[in-house]
């Protein structure tokens, strides 16, 4: 395939957008070479700037659980718009979709709309601090809840009792109220938790994992942390960001039948325009402002175009009562045909899959945590990627990431998918 116009079009960005990207992943630093302009995309189809047909397995990380310019959304949104785009006041639709997420979603009686998934994270952090009085967090390597200071942090020396900035521009003192735990290793957080008695606010996670590949939680995993949040009276912080609507209607807490104490999400819940929210129990909900002492707000939070795309795209996952069904057995059925090329060619790997996330990891030891995650042979993977993209295939370019199915994906195109990569592994 060609991709001369977004060469040219790369070049020009890189002028006046640092790397050319206005979100870093976009820019292909994992794999090498030049990110493709999208110029449009339907159903489970991306069209570049260069022509090109691709089939979509990131759906813009997540959000398109339904296929790119679902009609519902497209039309909801358009006859918005017509009636204004932004009035910082009260709407109608802001509480429609306020119930319609709360009947959803188990366990949460009031829920605020934000931007962005990272402020979602952000605010319900506030609120945990805010709740409960303490100051530190626990989060978990690997895991991610966007790009606000508190989460941007790596084990220091001190692990069990201090964090430390892994990126510039992160102070110290910040990051000294995150402890930063293994995914899937419940002693270790334990250990934390006494070491730091009484000092922890919340312990935050992505009950699936999906930003190191896609990680399940092991069994009792959850479970344990709810146990352990409820002894030491620390809120428990599902971020589902990402499974939110995409692994039961009621996320991961109904998948895995766990309550969380404030849960966050974004992606699917704006149906491709910039939403995140996050919600929970009226005890804890009314500690907000303007009820409550703890501060947080937003310009455009709840914009009426953003609240119609969200509303258009829950009605319709409420409604379909076999989605997740189709979704899980489409996954599936990638699944087991991924599976059997790569294990034809002698190509050493491990997938991993929770309903519709699914991760293919070179790795020879079972990807359980952020550290077994980046055993896997990022050289394997570059092939990989740049061998599917040349077939008309887009996966995510980095191994850390989960390829998102949508229900718009046809049989034949996940056929097509298993034969490009079987064709792929050949050469690998
Ligand atoms: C994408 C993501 C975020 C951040 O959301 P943004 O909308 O990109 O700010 C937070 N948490 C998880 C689990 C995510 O996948």
């Amino acid at each position: 395939m060609i991709y001369k116009r977004s060469s040219k079009l790369f070049t020009d960005a890189e002028k006046v957008i640092p790397g050319g990207v206005n979100s870093p992943v976009r820019a292909f630093k994992a794999v090498g070479g030049t990110p493709i302009f999208v110029k449009k995309a339907k159903g489970a189809y991306l069209f570049d700037e260069d022509g090109n047909k691709l089939i979509d397995y990131i759906n813009s990380w997540g959000p398109m659980l339904l296929g790119h310019a679902f009609e519902p959304v497209v039309e909801a949104v358009i006859e918005k718009t017509k009636q204004g785009t932004s009035f910082g006041m009260p709407t109608e639709i802001e509480t429609k979709i306020a119930e319609l997420a709360v009947s959803m979603v188990p366990n949460i009686d009031k829920i605020r709309f934000v931007n962005s998934g990272t402020e979602a994270c952000m605010s319900a952090v506030r609120l945990a601090r805010g709740f409960t009085g303490k100051d530190k967090i626990i989060k978990f390597a690997g895991c991610y809840h966007g790009h606000s200071d508190s989460f941007l942090i790596q084990a220091g020396s001190g692990a069990i009792t201090l964090g430390e900035p892994n990126s510039p521009g992160v102070t110290e003192g910040t990051a000294k109220d995150t402890l930063l735990a293994r995914y899937n290793d419940i002693e270790n957080v334990k250990q934390i938790i006494e070491a730091n008695k009484g000092k922890i606010a919340c312990i935050i996670l992505e009950p699936v994992a999906g930003n190191m590949g896609c990680i399940p939680p092991k069994q009792g995993f959850l479970d344990a942390l709810r146990s352990l949040c409820d002894a030491n009276s620390i809120l428990l912080i599902f971020d589902e960001v990402m499974t939110g609507f995409r692994l039961a209607k009621g996320g991961a807490q109904e998948l895995y039948n766990i309550n969380a104490d404030i849960v966050c999400f974004g992606k699917v819940i704006g149906g491709g325009l910039p939403v995140g929210a996050f919600a929970a129990r009226a005890e804890i909900m009314n500690h907000l402002s303007p009820l409550g002492p703890v501060y947080q707000a937003g310009t455009l939070s709840g914009n009426p175009l953003a609240m119609a795309a969200g509303l258009a795209m829950l009605t319709e996952i409420n409604n379909d009562a076999e989605l997740f069904n189709r979704l899980e057995q489409k996954t599936d059925y990638l699944h087991k045909g991924i599976e059997e090329v790569l294990t034809e060619y002698n190509i050493i790997h491990t997938i991993n899959r929770v309903g519709s996330m699914i991760s293919v990891h070179f790795a020879e030891e079972k990807v359980v945590d952020f550290e077994s995650s980046a055993k896997g042979n990022n050289d394997t993977f570059k092939k990989f990627f740049h061998g599917l993209l040349n077939e008309g295939i887009y996966i995510a370019p980095s191994a850390f990431e989960t390829w998102f199915i949508t229900d718009a994906l046809t049989y034949e195109d996940l056929d097509a998918t298993i034969s490009a990569i079987a064709k792929v592994g050949k050469t690998l």
